[in-house]
């Protein structure tokens, strides 16, 4: 089997690859020969997985990619070996078989860095993935029946990035769902974080609102501190002091797929591929990478970061660029000067940003409309209507 643009992953990246590449072959007037392959068919909303309800934080893939005559196989790639233009796929239960490709999107994301701490791999949760989120928020039910058992008091929070910051304040709103008022007021929230400041992970003018709304949710900041260790229903810190806790969640970062280390391309030090401005891979023209995967520049300067927003339109330009090159037409450069954010901070509302030296725009109550306006809307793709996610689909749309 053979198909002429190949998809790897089906996750913002992904989906937007395969739309965008099945787009412009119907515009070049050729029947779209275009597959994605992901494992579970669902695309997981990621940026949402601190909130509470992780199970309806997915949307099923297929009848999106059907819209546009995009296929979905169901299976987990092993292997790519660009010599051959092939992938060797593993399909749940029904064994590894090859598929060959005209040009390759790779767009498998990334996964949480889990710190090299003794015991985070056993006894750490983390809100990485659509599974990892579901075991965390039937762990933070089952806790709250007993919360009198020792360590069921205590949450601690691994690392003070965005994700990190979102889920602290969150958390308690989140325990109500399972305890009473009383209950949950006794809870303690830690939020630990080995540097000294909060600056360089969220930036110096977002950091006094954040330090305020961790203060109104109760959250506990230790600066300067890590974990020794982690055990079931304890945690040692740097210092030595020893707690009781049986909740860790690691929010430590994101690396990218290891798929990208076994293409044996250039990588930068989160494992991203390196890639041109076309986001083909450097030195294997068929391929290309986009998302969490890829290491691209955002506007000549600036590298995209790991993040929704260019994963989306990073997808976009990979499926342009390896349809085009399919069609022998000219291809467009990555390019993508605008970036915002916009913290989640419970009921302290959220704080929304623009420019890459997070200028603040919106405060409380406002910014809060705009990160539920982007969680349940911007980032959820048109449902099945073939016009809507054609004109979706194209480099230039915005999705806000
Ligand atoms: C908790 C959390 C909060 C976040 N908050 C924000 C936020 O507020 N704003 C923001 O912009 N970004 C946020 N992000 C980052 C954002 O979710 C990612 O940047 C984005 O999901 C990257 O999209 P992607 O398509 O590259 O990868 P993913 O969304 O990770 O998708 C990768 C896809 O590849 C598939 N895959 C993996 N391995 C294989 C394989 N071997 N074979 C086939 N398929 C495979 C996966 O199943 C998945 O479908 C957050 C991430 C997390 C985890």
């Amino acid at each position: 089997m053979k198909k002429e643009i190949l998809v790897v992953g089906g996750g913002f990246a992904g989906l937007w690859a395969a739309l965008a590449g099945a787009r412009e072959l119907l515009l070049g007037g050729r029947q779209p020969d275009v597959a994605m392959i992901s494992p579970d068919g669902f695309l997981t909303m990621r940026p949402r997985l601190y909130e509470s309800n992780p199970e309806k934080l997915r949307v099923p893939i297929e009848p999106v990619l059907n819209a546009l005559e995009v296929e979905l196989i169901s299976a987990r790639v092993q292997t790519v070996d660009p010599a051959k233009q092939s992938l060797s796929i593993d399909i749940q239960g029904k064994g590894t078989r090859d598929i060959g490709y005209a040009a390759l999107v790779l767009a498998a994301g990334s996964e949480l860095q889990v710190p090299a701490i003794p015991g985070a791999d056993k006894y750490s949760f983390n809100i990485d993935t659509y599974a990892a989120a579901v075991s965390l928020d039937r762990h933070l039910c089952s806790i709250m029946q007993s919360p009198h058992k020792a360590g069921h008091q205590t949450i601690l929070v691994v690392g003070a990035g965005i994700t990190g910051v979102e889920l602290a304040t969150e958390m308690r709103g989140r325990l109500r769902q399972y305890a009473n008022a009383e209950t949950v007021d006794k809870v303690r929230i830690i939020l630990v974080q080995r540097s000294a400041s909060l600056v360089r992970a969220l930036g110096e003018n977002v950091v006094p609102i954040v330090t305020d709304a961790l203060q109104q949710a109760d959250v506990e900041l230790v600066l300067a501190e890590s974990l020794r260790s982690i055990e079931a229903d304890s945690v040692t810190f740097s210092n030595g002091q020893r707690i009781a806790c049986c909740t860790t969640i690691a929010t430590t970062g994101l690396r990218a797929n290891s798929l990208a280390a076994s293409l044996g391309a250039e990588t930068d030090r989160y494992g991203r591929l390196a890639v041109d401005e076309m986001l083909r891979v450097q030195g294997l023209s068929d391929i290309f990478a986009a998302g969490d995967i890829a290491r691209a520049f955002a506007d000549g300067a600036q590298l995209a970061l790991m993040s929704c927003q260019h994963a989306m339109k990073m997808g976009k330009f990979a499926g342009y660029n390896a349809a085009r090159q399919l069609l022998g037409l000219s291809q467009a450069p990555y390019f993508q000067p605008d970036y915002v954010t916009c913290i989640d901070l419970g009921d302290s509302g959220a704080v929304f940003t623009s420019g890459w030296d997070r200028q603040v725009q919106m405060t409380g109550c406002e910014a809060k409309s705009r990160k539920r306006t982007i969680n349940t809307q911007w980032i959820y793709p048109p449902r099945t209507d073939r016009a809507a996610l054609l004109a979706a689909a194209d480099i230039h749309a915005s999705h806000r």
